[in-house]
C-alpha cells in the first residue's frame, strides 16, 4: 500500500516538472512506475566519491548534491538536521530510523552519479520507453525530465531499507521550509 502512495508522489513530482504539465496522467504514472522499478533494481558500483559536509543548505534549498568534476557529494548538515527533526515531529521514525536521512541522501546522490554513466543512461531511457523518433526498426529514446529524480529516490528507498520513499520526506521538508526547487 505504501508502495502505491510512493508512486503517487513520484507521479506528482513528474507532473510538476517543466514540459510535463499537460501530459496524460496515465503516461506519467507509467513513467513513475518504470523509473521506480529501475531505481529499485539499480546496483551502482561502489565508487570512491569524496563526501564533504557543508552548511547553508536550508537557505539554498539543498539536502545534498553531486558534482561530477571532480566527483564529490556535498551533504548539507543543517538540512539533514532539519529533516531528522521533521521525521520526529511527524511521527515517521518507524519509516526513517535515526541517521537514515544522511544515509538516504548519500544513496540518492550515488544513484545520480550512476545514472550519469552512458550505458546506464541508455538502459534507463529504454526502460522508460519514451520514443522521440522512429525510423525503420530503429527507435531513438528521449529523456524524461524528472525521471532521474524518481529513480534516485527509489534507489535510496531500497538501499537504505526505508519504510517509505525519501520522496515523502523531501516533499514535507520542501513544504516546511517553503523551498521552490527540489533535488
Ligand atoms: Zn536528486
Amino acid at each position: 500500500m505504501s508502495g502505491d502512495l510512493d508512486v503517487d508522489l513520484a507521479v506528482r513530482l513528474l507532473g510538476g516538472t517543466p514540459t510535463h504539465e499537460n501530459r496524460d496522467p496515465v503516461l506519467l504514472r507509467h513513467w513513475a512506475v518504470a523509473a521506480t522499478e529501475f531505481g529499485r533494481r539499480m546496483t551502482p558500483r561502489a565508487e570512491t566519491v569524496r563526501v564533504v559536509e557543508r552548511d547553508g543548505g536550508l537557505d539554498a534549498g539543498l539536502l545534498a548534491r553531486y558534482r561530477s568534476r571532480p566527483p564529490v557529494v556535498e551533504v548539507y548538515t543543517d538540512t539533514v538536521e532539519r529533516a531528522e527533526r521533521l521525521v520526529a515531529e511527524r511521527g515517521w521514525r518507524h519509516w526513517f530510523p535515526e541517521g537514515s536521512v544522511r544515509a538516504a541522501a548519500l544513496a540518492h546522490e550515488q544513484a545520480h552519479a550512476w545514472l550519469h554513466h552512458t550505458a546506464v543512461r541508455a538502459e534507463f531511457k529504454r526502460a522508460l520507453g519514451h520514443t522521440a523518433l522512429r525510423f525503420g526498426r530503429r527507435r531513438l529514446y528521449a529523456y524524461v525530465a524528472g525521471a532521474d529524480e524518481v529513480a534516485a529516490h527509489a534507489y535510496a528507498h531500497a538501499a537504505c531499507g526505508l519504510g517509505r520513499s525519501p520522496l515523502l520526506l523531501t516533499e514535507a521538508l520542501a513544504a516546511a521550509v517553503s523551498w521552490e526547487s527540489e533535488n
